[in-house]
């Protein structure tokens, strides 16, 4: 046995992990894949790598050191399980398999405990960064038990990301945490997106500016709060010319945005949980409206605002637009944080918000400097219950709340549409106001269905009987 960890799955994900987890001193790496050409392929590519390919499962495990550490970089889903059926023929008890693919958090809970009945290790870990994060550095969310990440840890460390001189990984916390985590992070990233995306559409349509002079305004952008890989790549998307017809590109690609599913788990996992984390599944339906043609209405038959809105001052709008724009990523940021908690809490894993905030801030798609301030504001108050009523985001929205209701307002005025803006406010306002109509919606529900209700004067649970002489009874709590 020569390899100190081992790869199985050598698609564009497997191999780029697999060339950084060589390039790292000390790292021998063994190489799998079922179709044994991508295995011959990558090592006729990369002689300067230290790979040991293997050609069955049996020589892969032969071939590494004890304990023996896999990570799987293959399609999610059936293939994982297929993977991880035949790595249990050949490993013994205290190896390690890591899942590196994108598995739902309940499907690594499932087999978590299934693979710990036969005394191996099982870590789900998020990792984010694409292909090029997979290659040069990702940031890694690993799961799994405290056993596990001795022997990962500093292998892990030694290909993460490195953000301000710390490597981008943390042992998020046990069994699915670190899936969990980083479907998360992907929620955030379609919201992060899509108020970007809102930000564009405003701009251009109140002012006529060209995408090519909004990428400057982006350009702009990042070099202060709102300064991210996101708002960079913007700037780049914007600035690009189409070759064959010399219009910018982004007047060329189809206006129907894809998903591949982490943003609507994450939406949906909100809901079980009850977490109210409307921007980011605003961001999830805004993808799913511009998909579907068949139901966009775009030849006038939904009659709109008789006049098309131009802004009076244009410097003055797009400030404005820049203020709406981080107050809605504070709302989103915040909501991710706020799901992560609640998820901890459900699934009982301790999870370091502040530290999860850390190993985001380099490799992944949701990198920026602004994660510093998610990091501090739970090392001051670990348990905040709401992440943006930390004092730097109560400043940030204070001085942001009013050029974001301006544009939510003009927004809604002159007919363009903006869920991810408008939605987080209201969900802002909904956060502050004294009193919420939710009383009504309780005296509805005890009408029609005898739900009950309490009282703001005393304790107990209250019905009013409605069909009878309308007085109110103390209701048996059955629970
Ligand atoms: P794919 O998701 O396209 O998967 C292809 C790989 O899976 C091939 O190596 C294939 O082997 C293998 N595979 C599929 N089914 C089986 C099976 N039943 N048994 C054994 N091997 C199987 O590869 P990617 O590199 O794009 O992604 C790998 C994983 O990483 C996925 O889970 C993906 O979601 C995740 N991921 C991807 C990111 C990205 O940006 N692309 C980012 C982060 C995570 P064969 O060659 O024999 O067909």
């Amino acid at each position: 046995a020569t390899a100190n960890i081992g790869v199985v799955g050598l698609a564009v994900m497997g191999s780029n992990l697999a060339r950084n987890l060589a390039s790292r001193e000390g790292n021998t790496v063994a190489i799998f894949n079922r179709s044994h050409d991508k295995t011959e392929h990558l090592v006729a590519e990369h002689p300067e790598a230290e790979f040991v390919p293997t050609f069955s499962y049996e020589e892969f495990a032969a071939s590494l050191t004890v304990p023996r550490t896999a990570i799987i970089m293959v399609k999610a889903g059936a293939g994982t399980d297929a993977v991880i059926e035949e790595l249990l023929k050949v490993f013994e008890p205290g190896d390690i398999i890591v899942d590196g693919g994108n598995a739902l958090f309940t499907d690594t809970i499932r087999r978590e405990k299934a693979v710990r009945e036969t005394g191996v290790n099982f870590v789900g870990m998020g990792v984010s960064g694409g292909e090029e994060g997979a290659l040069l550095g990702p940031s890694l969310m690993p799961g799994g038990s405290d056993e596990s990440w001795v022997t990962l840890g500093p292998i892990l460390r030694s290909i993460a990301a490195v953000a301000e001189g710390e490597p981008c990984v943390t042992h998020v916390g046990h069994d699915g945490a670190g899936h969990f985590v980083k479907m998360v992070h992907n929620g955030i990233e379609y919201a992060d997106m899509q108020v970007i995306a809102e930000a564009y559409d405003l701009i251009r349509r109140a002012t006529g500016k060209t995408p090519a002079e909004i990428a400057d305004i982006f350009a702009e952008w990042n070099t202060g709060d709102l300064e991210s890989y996101l708002i960079e790549i913007t700037a780049e998307v914007l600035r690009q010319v189409d070759a064959d017809t010399d219009k910018p590109l982004v007047d060329i690609i189809v206006d129907q945005a894809g998903a591949k599913g982490t943003g609507g788990w994450t939406a949906q996992t909100a809901i079980d949980l009850g977490v109210p984390a409307s921007g980011i599944a605003e961001a999830v339906f805004a993808r799913s409206l511009s998909s579907h043609p068949e139901q966009r209405a775009t030849t006038g038959v939904l009659p709109g605002p008789a006049e098309e809105f131009t802004a009076f001052d244009a410097d003055a709008f797009v400030e404005q637009v820049r203020l709406a724009l981080y107050a809605s990523k504070i709302v989103a940021y915040s909501q991710g944080f706020d799901i992560i908690r609640a998820g901890a809490a459900h699934y009982g894993w301790t999870i370091d918000l502040g530290t999860v905030a850390a190993i985001w801030r380099g490799g992944c798609i949701i990198r920026a400097r602004f994660l510093n301030r998610i990091t501090e504001a739970y090392a001051e108050s670990a348990d905040l219950p709401v992440l943006m009523t930390a004092p730097f985001f109560r400043e940030a929205l204070a001085a942001s709340q009013d050029a974001w209701r301006a544009i939510v307002a003009t927004a809604a005025a002159s007919g363009i549409p903006s869920p991810v803006f408008s939605s987080s406010l209201a969900y802002y306002d909904g956060l502050r106001a004294g009193r919420l109509p939710a009383a009504l919606i309780q005296g509805q529900r005890d009408f029609f269905g005898a739900h009950t209700y309490k009282r703001v004067d005393k304790d107990g649970t209250f019905h009013t009987l409605w069909s009878g002489d309308r007085s109110e009874v103390e209701a048996v709590d059955t629970h």
